[in-house]
């Protein structure tokens, strides 16, 4: 007779239950938990970030499966990592203080322009009803999607496309985010934001400034400065 539980009936039921209640990215091995925690406590919380439910995404995304496999032991320190195509997968807070800056909810409908590795994406997606996301390079969007759906994120949708015409079928969104940095923020995207809803991006040609956007109930707009950051260019895959 082996060691395997008494009632393998139960077991299973257990087990399922257990996925269930813990959500699509558990797994029996999760060699980076303890990673996971000292990220959360050191980089994210020591900062500043506060909000529970930001927190509890933090928590529960496995950065390891976002980054390329020689980064995996890396996944968890303090900065951006190379995800191929000359392009980066955030520092965990910046996606920390961007997620916090949307101030999300659980019935918002969310448009990300960068999808990149999917990571920023699956952070939002445990906290609002849908993220439609926009990626330009085409192999980065299909990995992306690839993982999001591996990873059981189904409220992702990711479209290959230039960010800088948002996605005009599926506008008005309650919250924008933009994850690579253009000039000045693109007033197609202001469209086609709700009113009473917010953009959050990083703004500017080499020096940026992580810029939050409110567009008032009257469609009036007001914009202010967060923090110096430093992300990759939003390229110009169309001429407006
Ligand atoms: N949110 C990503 C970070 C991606 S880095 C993550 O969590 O991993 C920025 C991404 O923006 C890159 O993948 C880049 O290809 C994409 N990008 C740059 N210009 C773009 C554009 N005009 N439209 C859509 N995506 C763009």
């Amino acid at each position: 007779m082996g060691e395997g539980p008494r009632n393998p009936e139960r077991f299973n039921t257990f087990i399922a239950a257990l996925i269930l209640a813990t959500g699509p990215a558990f797994c029996l091995d999760d060699s980076f938990h303890g990673a996971r925690e000292r990220m959360l406590a050191d980089q994210i919380q020591a900062r500043g970030i506060n909000n529970a439910g930001v927190l509890r995404a933090m928590a529960s995304v496995r950065r390891e499966f976002f980054v390329p496999d020689e980064f995996r032991a890396e996944a968890y320190s303090d900065g951006a990592l190379p995800i191929g195509w000359g392009q980066t997968i955030s520092q965990p807070f910046i996606v920390a203080l961007m997620t916090q800056l949307l101030e999300p909810a659980s019935d918002h409908r969310v448009l990300e322009i960068g999808t990149g590795s999917g990571y920023q994406a699956a952070i939002l997606s445990t906290l609002v009803k849908e993220i439609d996301s926009v990626e330009v390079v085409a192999e980065l969007g299909h990995s992306a999607t690839e993982r999001l759906r591996k990873l059981g994120y189904a409220n992702v949708l990711v479209r290959i496309g230039d960010g800088y015409l948002g996605w005009p079928e599926k506008a008005p969104f309650d919250r924008i985010i933009l994850t690579a940095s253009p000039p000045e923020i693109p007033p197609v995207l202001i469209e086609q934001l709700k009113p009473g809803g917010r953009l959050v991006a990083p703004v500017g040609i080499g020096m940026q400034e992580l810029t939050v956007l409110d567009k008032a109930k009257n469609g009036k707009t007001t914009i202010r400065s967060v923090l110096p950051v430093r992300f990759v260019p939003m390229k110009r895959a169309t001429v407006p």
